[in-house]
């Protein structure tokens, strides 16, 4: 059997139990230490889980555990800081989304991953998720043709303020939270964008930044897509976590529709796939499809790291992801569209 690898969690928040619940479900891996500067955090999650090592400084960490990897799921004002004391340590990262606050910030973390030569992976994980696999999988049978238009919405009223109070503080909210997952499914789905244009709105009154945004993408291959997302729409059954949408090409049409059924028409005619989740025993709806995509995006970075082939979702592939969300907000400040390419 290969040997188990070792590897720590930095932050052990709301999210983090996921992360957690996700490492314990791949046998060559053992999480052999938790950190967080909220020690009884850190104290629940080792308890928990059956961590016996607990930290509430990542510095003390470092010096004292041999690590194979880390991973951070902390907010993102902390990644600079958090990864460099993993590459200074030359150990391998996997960072949860949002990279970092700005894309200068995001380029410094890959230049002092590169610097240091130790792999980097953003957790993004939306198209980890079985349903987005499965659509790729149809996209490259052909069976649509070529791709000429795509729509992916992801638009909700559950109150997330609750679980992550910190969102309605943060001036740069909607495409930050979630267009970010979409622009990288939108990538992943449609390829490269060279052209985006956005509008965004604050609908729910009190927050510092935008609950809904609507992006159009030009991409390079030729489709346009459009990514609407929000957190102030009231619908039943609300549709939360799930993205749904359409995709069609020059042969035929795709939609994502709730509950993971896909609708695929092309030439041979129209058939309905049921996508299934993963069944663990940890996961709880309505989060199943999410949960299950978190261990996926580990199970790809361990992957990665033993065959040592860059991650789908490496720091610097992820560069092209930020570049759309500053594009995203550039356009919505300015009114114009905006071509990426020209701020990576
Ligand atoms: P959180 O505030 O609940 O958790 C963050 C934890 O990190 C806290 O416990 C905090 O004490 C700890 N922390 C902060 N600085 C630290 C440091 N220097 N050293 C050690 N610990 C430190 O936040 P959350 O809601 O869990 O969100 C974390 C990240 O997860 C966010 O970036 C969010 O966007 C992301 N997220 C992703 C998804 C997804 O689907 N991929 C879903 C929800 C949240």
């Amino acid at each position: 059997m290969t040997a188990r690898l070792k590897g720590a969690v930095i932050g052990c928040g709301f999210f983090a139990q996921n992360h957690l619940h996700g490492w314990a479900d791949l046998d060559d891996v053992e999480i052999v230490a938790v950190c967080d500067v909220d020690e009884a955090k850190a104290r629940a999650a080792a308890e928990k889980f059956g961590i016996t090592r607990v930290y509430t400084s990542a510095k003390t960490l470092f010096a004292t555990e041999a690590l194979g990897f880390v991973d951070i799921p902390t907010t993102m004002e902390t990644h600079e800081a958090l990864a460099g004391l993993a590459f200074a340590h030359g150990v391998p990262v996997i960072l949860q989304k949002p990279f970092a606050p700005d894309l200068d910030a995001c380029r410094r973390i890959v230049a002092a991953a590169a610097a240091a030569n130790v792999p980097l992976m953003i957790h993004e994980d939306f198209r980890f998720q079985n349903l987005s696999r499965t659509v790729r999988k149809i996209l490259d049978s052909g069976e649509l043709g070529r791709l000429t238009f795509g729509r992916l919405s992801w638009r909700t009223g559950i109150d997330v303020y609750s679980n992550q109070p910190y969102l309605a503080n943060v001036k740069r909210f909607m495409i930050m939270d979630v267009g970010i997952h979409l622009l990288d499914l939108a990538r992943f789905l449609f390829g490269e964008a060279d052209g985006v244009f956005c509008r965004t709105q604050q609908i729910k009154e009190g927050i510092a930044g935008e609950d809904a945004a609507t992006i159009l993408l030009s991409h390079e291959q030729g489709a346009t897509s459009i990514l609407d997302f929000s957190y102030a729409t009231r619908r039943d059954p609300d549709p939360f976590p799930q993205t749904l949408g359409e995709i069609e090409g020059t042969e035929g049409t795709l939609v994502i529709g709730a509950d993971q059924v896909l609708t695929v028409h092309g030439k041979g005619g129209t058939r309905r796939i049921a996508v299934p989740q993963d069944g663990r025993a940890w996961t709880r709806e309505p989060w199943t499809q999410i949960q299950d995509s978190v261990v996926h995006t580990q199970r790809h970075f361990i992957d990665s790291l033993r065959s040592g082939v860059e991650p789908e979702t490496s720091g610097r592939d992820s560069l092209a992801t930020y570049a759309l969300l500053e594009a995203a907000y550039l356009s919505a400040a300015s009114g114009r569209l905006i071509h990426p390419e020209r701020l990576v």
